[in-house]
């Protein structure tokens, strides 16, 4: 599995569509600063469920929506993309690609598509939970993470280690079970 495109709508500083080809290799992203090579990995948290507005730098989620600039409106709608390739199926679904799309209004109404059907956040955290991809994944390392990975409680850092595993989706089924 890995990540082939990514498309940006009105999201943080990206007001016009944008799309990001990820070739084979490394990508890097270079640029001055603000120029919103942050937005990107916040865009890519953001689609697969990141719920913290806060993590996100911003402190509402209506924040993450282009906010205009001196030349440009306000926009009422950000929608970010993620194609992945799953040709290996490492992610259990039967589709070579696996798209996700979220999309939230200023209205505060959002919705989640999965291949272009609608479907809960649940869905596809359930769906990347264990991939190594999910929103809380060891793959996506912040400014500053790796510091908090050593500097953690034990049982935060046993979950980062769990989910590397592969045996967090396990887990969380049994406390759920345990709960109801
Ligand atoms: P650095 O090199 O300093 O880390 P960067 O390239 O990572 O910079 P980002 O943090 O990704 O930059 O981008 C910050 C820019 O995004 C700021 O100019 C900020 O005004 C802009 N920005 C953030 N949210 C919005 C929004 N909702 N609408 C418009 N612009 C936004
Ligand atoms: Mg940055």
């Amino acid at each position: 599995m890995f990540l082939k495109r990514l498309d940006v709508a009105g999201f943080k500083s990206f007001a016009d569509r944008i799309n990001i080809e990820f070739v084979p290799g490394v990508t890097a992203v270079v640029g001055p600063n603000g120029s919103g090579k942050s937005n990107i990995s916040d865009a890519v948290r953001w689609v697969l469920g990141e719920q913290s507005a806060k993590s996100l730098r911003g402190s509402k989620m209506e924040d993450i929506i282009f906010a205009g600039s001196d030349n440009r409106k306000p926009l009422n709608v950000a929608e970010v993309t993620l194609t992945l390739d799953n040709e290996d199926q490492h992610i259990p679904l039967e589709y070579n690609e696996i798209s996700v799309t979220r999309r939230v209004y200023r209205s505060g109404d959002s919705e989640y598509l999965l291949n272009k059907q609608q479907c809960r956040l649940k869905d596809i955290v359930d769906l990347f939970m264990d991939s190594g991809l999910g929103r809380e994944a060891y793959s996506i390392i912040g400014q500053g993470k790796i510091e908090e990975i050593l500097s953690s409680k034990s049982e935060d850092r046993r979950r980062i280690f769990e989910e590397a595993a592969g045996v967090l989706k396990y887990k969380t089924r049994k406390q759920k079970a345990e709960q109801k």
